[in-house]
């Protein structure tokens, strides 16, 4: 019997081992240390716990909200169907700014739903939690990939297409595009994959992702090095925690500001008042 595979990969990995192109200013090492390898520290299991921001919770408002429109569609074509799902999003207990900004992706929503009349593989409500990983296994590589798939539309025969949510000023990072399409050729193998973003707030769609099989397969390779490259650095870490800052380095900037590690961070350039 073959061990069970260590290693993963996921966006959200990808994105905090290197940063976005055109954002390397402000990419940080030390926020990966922080949330992989020290998130057990009392002091910093509190600020991940309390690290949901106004923004995040929005975006995740934003998904509920787009799924339950298409849960019950009497709400798409109702008066009250902002009102309703408001209601169901429990909107009313929530902060001014938050129930504000969300009412208004509702009503956008409702004036022009983007899944109308579309065929709905999945729509997800954004919180199930952990998403069951696709295990990898090639000759030089082997890693668990985690995906969470906001909704898969079936847009013809033999090809499906994969859609984002944001919400704000998010904004699309192609590798996430990547990772969906490198999943749907495992979950989905009879289909050619699609992906795009939707800014559910902004209503503004991006342009279609599409990439070649012997791309996804680059990408898969990349991820197995990036799965391989962070557990090296965990294991560094464990034998040695002193070497913290070696292994994560730091790279303090204004943006030190909205990071929820800069209260504990001794490189932090900013603290507060
Ligand atoms: S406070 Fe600044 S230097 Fe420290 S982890 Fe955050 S971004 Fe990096």
């Amino acid at each position: 019997m073959s061990s069970p595979v260590r290693l993963f990969a996921s966006y959200h990995l990808w994105s905090l081992v290197a940063p976005a192109s055109g954002q390397q200013r402000l990419h940080c090492q030390m926020r990966r240390g922080f949330i992989k390898a020290r998130q057990d520290e009392p002091k910093v299991k509190a600020l991940l716990k309390g690290k949901v921001t106004a923004s995040q919770r929005i975006g995740l408002l934003a998904q509920k909200g787009v799924y339950e429109f298409h849960h019950n569609r009497n709400l798409l074509n109702s008066v009250d169907g902002v009102e309703k799902v408001a209601r169901l999003l429990k909107l009313g207990n929530l902060a001014d700014e938050i129930q504000q900004r969300v009412r208004q992706i509702l009503q956008k929503y409702q004036n022009a739903p983007l899944l109308l009349n579309k065929r709905i593989m999945l729509l997800t409500r954004g919180d199930e939690g952990f998403p069951k990983p696709i295990v990898i296994e090639r000759e030089d590589y082997r890693f668990r990939l985690y995906a969470a798939m906001d909704c898969v539309l079936n847009e013809s025969e033999n090809t499906l297409h994969i859609i984002d949510f944001k919400t704000g000023k998010s904004f699309f990072d192609r590798r996430q595009a990547l990772v969906y399409l490198l999943a749907a050729r495992y979950l989905y193998p009879r289909y050619q994959a699609i992906a795009s973003f939707y800014n559910l707030e902004m209503g503004k769609k991006s342009h279609v992702i599409t990439v070649s099989n012997s791309q996804l397969s680059l990408v898969e390779y990349h991820l197995g090095y990036i799965a391989e490259k962070h557990q090296k650095d965990l294991q560094k870490y464990r034998q040695n925690q002193k070497s913290f800052a070696r292994i994560f380095p730091p790279n303090p900037g204004n943006h030190c500001r909205f990071c929820p590690f800069h209260s504990i961070c001794d490189f932090s350039v900013y603290q507060d008042e």
